[in-house]
């Protein structure tokens, strides 16, 4: 049986091909980043419609004590993000009050598998009406959501699709700082290469190392050295 792609592997793909393979040689490193993590935990722990200022100060409080038990991360890098949080909480609370029936009640951290489409993933939240939703921390592009992260929710609508017996044909992209959730159609061009890029990153993992891309950002990447180190023995041999 061919083996199972993680829609986080789609993700890497995206950002780029190469680094699935450094990936799969244990080249990256998987460290937090403490921001993302602060960010996401607080909109995982929303849990109702009331009060949404008042449960978000809370976890804030919560989560700094607990974060650095839970993690691999040191409680000062937390403590340092919950302080540049804290200033925001209002301003974010006020930009998400109008989404907030859109994320709950839900399901957090759902854990999906399908044998059939060699496909597995934990979505972030599974919102009202099964709708699959990520939570970015990061720049929310000017309209939109950014490519990668259409496809990772055509990726999780598959799985959920195969689960639930039904097509779905949106989802939603949480942007915490920037107090939005914005809607995404899914398309069916999209699930399709969803299956393309699995079947790649199946190559890839299995040992075939990709051509660089020439948009790739490799100024920023954390795989650089191995990247020139070996693309420099490569060039040696041809
Ligand atoms: S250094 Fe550039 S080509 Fe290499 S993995 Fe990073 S982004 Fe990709």
């Amino acid at each position: 049986m061919p083996s199972q792609i993680r829609i986080s592997d789609i993700g890497l793909y995206l950002r780029c091909p190469r680094l699935v393979y450094f990936d799969a040689m244990g080249r990256l490193s998987h460290k937090s980043n403490p921001m993302h993590l602060l960010l996401r935990s607080l909109m995982l722990a929303i849990v109702c419609e009331e009060d949404l200022e008042g449960q978000l100060k809370g976890s804030l409080t919560r989560l700094e004590r607990e974060l650095p038990l839970i993690y691999d991360i040191e409680p000062d890098e937390i403590n340092s993000a919950c302080r540049e949080l804290e200033g925001k909480i209002s301003e974010i609370s006020n930009g998400l009050s109008p989404y907030i029936d859109m994320l709950v009640p839900c399901d957090v951290e759902v854990d999906l598998r399908s044998e059939k489409l060699g496909l597995s993933g934990r979505l972030d939240r599974l919102a009202p009406g099964g709708i699959p939703s990520l939570i970015r921390s990061g720049k929310m592009p000017g309209e939109g959501v950014w490519k990668r992260d259409r496809l990772m929710l055509a990726g999780y609508s598959l799985l959920l699709g195969e689960k639930y017996g039904k097509k779905l044909g949106h989802g939603l992209v949480e942007y915490p700082l920037s107090g939005q959730v914005r809607k995404v159609q899914i398309y069916s061009v999209d699930r399709a290469r969803v299956l393309r890029i699995r079947d790649r990153v199946r190559q890839i993992r299995g040992g075939q190392l990709p051509d660089r891309p020439d948009d790739a950002r490799c100024a920023e990447c954390e795989a650089l050295k191995s990247c020139e180190t070996r693309v420099s023995l490569a060039s040696r041999f041809f």
